[in-house]
C-alpha cells in the first residue's frame, strides 16, 4: 500500500505538502469505497486445482520422495502421472493444447507439489521456466511446434542461461552465436541446467553482438536437444533436491536454423529476464510449500514428543518456533498470491515477484532449520523427513536469482520511486 500510494503520488509530479494532504484525504475516501474489492478467496475451480495437486503430492509424490532423494533417480513415472493430470506445463495457452492456467493457478500447484517433494516439483517446474520465453516472445510457428509438443507427450525442456563463469551476472555470459547463411552457429558452455539431461529442447541465451550493450548483445534461441554438437555433462550431485537433474551442457558448432531465433536478434536479454516475472512467483510458491511441510511435520512431532512431563509444543520456546513458521508462511504465501495475481491482471509484477522469492526462500530455510531443531537428534537423521527439507530448502535462495539479486531488483524499484 505504501508503495502504491507513493507511486500514485510521485506519478502526479512534484506536489506540495498541502496538495499531498488533500490527495491523501481523497485517496482515503477512495480506498474506503473500494475496500470490498480486496478478495483472498479462491474460486471453485482454483480450489479444485489445489485439491488435485495436494492429493497427488500427498498420495503419490510424498511416499516416493525419500527414494528419489537417496538414489538421485529421475522421477519419470511421477512426472508422467503429473503430466496426465495437467499439473505440468501449466501456462501453455489453450490454442497450443495447454490448459492456459493463470500464474496464481500455477502457484497453487507449485506449492502443493513442493509440499510432497520440492526436488520432484523443481523437475516439473523447470519446464515452465524453459517455456516462459516461448510463451512470451515466440511466434505462432514456434509456439505450435515447441509448446504444442509438450502437450502431446510428457517431454521435458530446459532453460540454458547460466555458465561456469556467469550466473548472477547474466550480461557476462560468453556463449557465442554467429550467423552463417540461414543458420546460427552456437559455441559455448552452460552450467547448472535443470532438466539438462532430460530435455527435448532448450531455451538458450547467447551473445550475438559482443560490441553492443546488454539490451542489444544477446539473442534467445530454441534448440532441439538432439542437434549435433551438443554434449550433456554428468548429473551433478547436489546438497538437496536430488531428484532433479542438474547438468552442464557444451555447445560445439551447433547449427540452429534462423526460424529458431526467439523474438528479434539482439533482444534476448529482455526475453530471458522477462521469464522471471512469470516463474519467480512459482518458485516462491514452492518454497512456501516446503515451509508448510516443515511446519506440519514439526507440529505433529511436537504434539507427540514429551520432555519434562509434557508434549514439547507446550514448552513456549518450541511453540514459538512454530508460531514464527506460521507467521512466515502466511506472509510469504500472501506475497506469492499478490505477485501472481498482478501478473494475471497484466500488471508489471517484477518488484513483488522478487519480494515473494526473497521472502519465501528465507521462510523455507528458517522453517526447515527450526523443524530439525524441534525434532532434536531425530531431526538430524535420514529416517525422519526434516533433514531432507533443510537440504532441499537452500537452493531456493540461489536459483532463479539469488536472494542478493532479488534485493538488487527490489532496491532499484525502491530508489526509482524517488528519482
Ligand atoms: C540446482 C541448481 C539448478 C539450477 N538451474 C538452472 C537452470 O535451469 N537454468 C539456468 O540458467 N541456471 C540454473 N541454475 C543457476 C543459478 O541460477 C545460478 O547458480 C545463480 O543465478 C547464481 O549464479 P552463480 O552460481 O554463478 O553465483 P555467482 O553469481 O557467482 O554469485 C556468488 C555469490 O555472490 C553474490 N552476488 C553476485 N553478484 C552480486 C551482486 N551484484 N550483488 C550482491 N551479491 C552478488 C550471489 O548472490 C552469491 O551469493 C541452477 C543452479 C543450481 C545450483
Amino acid at each position: 500500500m505504501a508503495y502504491l500510494l507513493r507511486h500514485t503520488l510521485s506519478s502526479t509530479g512534484r506536489t506540495s505538502l498541502s496538495t499531498m494532504r488533500g490527495t491523501a484525504h481523497s485517496l482515503r475516501a477512495f480506498s474506503q469505497s473500494t475496500v470490498a474489492r480486496v478478495d483472498f478467496t479462491l474460486s471453485d475451480e482454483q480450489k479444485a486445482i489445489q485439491d488435485l495437486a495436494t492429493k497427488f503430492a500427498v498420495e503419490e509424490i510424498s511416499p516416493q520422495a525419500a527414494h528419489h532423494d537417496q538414489t538421485g533417480e529421475y522421477p519419470v513415472e511421477l512426472i508422467k502421472k503429473g503430466w496426465e493430470l495437467g499439473l505440468v506445463n501449466t501456462h501453455i495457452p489453450k490454442e497450443y493444447g495447454g490448459l492456459g492456467l493463470g500464474t496464481l493457478d500455477s502457484a497453487l500447484i507449485s506449492e502443493a507439489l513442493s509440499y510432497g517433494c520440492s526436488g520432484i516439483q523443481t523437475a516439473m517446474e523447470a519446464n515452465n521456466l524453459a517455456e516462459a520465453p516461448v510463451v512470451l516472445s515466440g511466434n505462432e510457428e514456434q509456439k505450435k511446434k515447441y509448446l504444442g509438443r509438450m502437450t502431446e507427450e510428457p517431454l521435458m525442456a530446459a532453460y540454458c542461461v547460466t555458465e561456469p563463469g556467469a550466473g548472477s551476472d547474466v550480461a557476462g555470459i560468453q556463449t557465442r552465436a554467429e550467423k552463417k547463411g540461414d543458420r546460427w552457429v552456437v559455441n559455448g558452455q552452460k552450467m547448472w541446467i535443470t532438466n539438462g539431461g532430460k530435455a527435448n529442447w532448450y531455451f538458450l541465451l547467447a551473445k550475438t553482438d559482443p560490441s553492443a550493450n546488454a539490451g542489444n548483445a544477446f539473442t534467445g534461441f530454441i534448440i532441439d536437444a538432439d542437434t549435433p554438437g551438443i554434449s550433456v555433462g554428468r548429473k551433478e550431485i547436489n546438497m538437496g533436491q536430488r531428484a532433479s537433474d542438474t547438468r552442464g551442457i557444451t555447445f560445439e558448432d551447433v547449427e540452429v536454423p534462423v526460424e529458431n531465433v526467439l523474438g528479434q536478434p539482439g533482444k534476448g536479454f529482455k526475453i530471458a529476464m522477462g521469464a522471471f516475472d512469470l516463474t519467480r512467483p512459482l518458485v516462491a510458491a514452492a518454497a512456501v510449500g516446503l515451509a508448510q511441510r516443515a511446519m506440519d511435520e514439526a507440529t505433529k512431532y511436537s504434539l507427540e514428543r514429551k520432555t519434562m512431563g509434557k508434549p514439547i509444543i507446550n514448552h513456549q520456546a518450541v511453540g514459538f518456533m512454530l508460531a514464527d513458521m506460521a507467521i512466515g508462511i502466511e506472509s510469504a504465501r500472501m506475497m506469492v498470491w499478490k505477485a501472481a495475481w498482478m501478473r494475471d491482471q497484466g500488471m508489471r509484477n517484477t518488484y513483488y515477484a522478487s519480494i515473494a522469492k526473497a521472502l519465501a526462500s528465507e521462510v523455507a530455510n528458517k522453517s526447515a532449520s527450526d523443524a530439525v531443531q524441534i525434532f532434536g537428534g531425530n531431526g538430524f537423521n535420514t529416517e525422519y523427513p526434516v533433514e531432507k527439507l533443510m537440504r532441499d530448502a537452500k537452493i531456493f535462495q540461489i536459483y532463479e536469482g539469488t536472494s542478493q539479486i532479488q534485493r538488487l531488483v527490489i532496491s532499484r524499484f525502491v530508489a526509482d520511486q524517488f528519482k
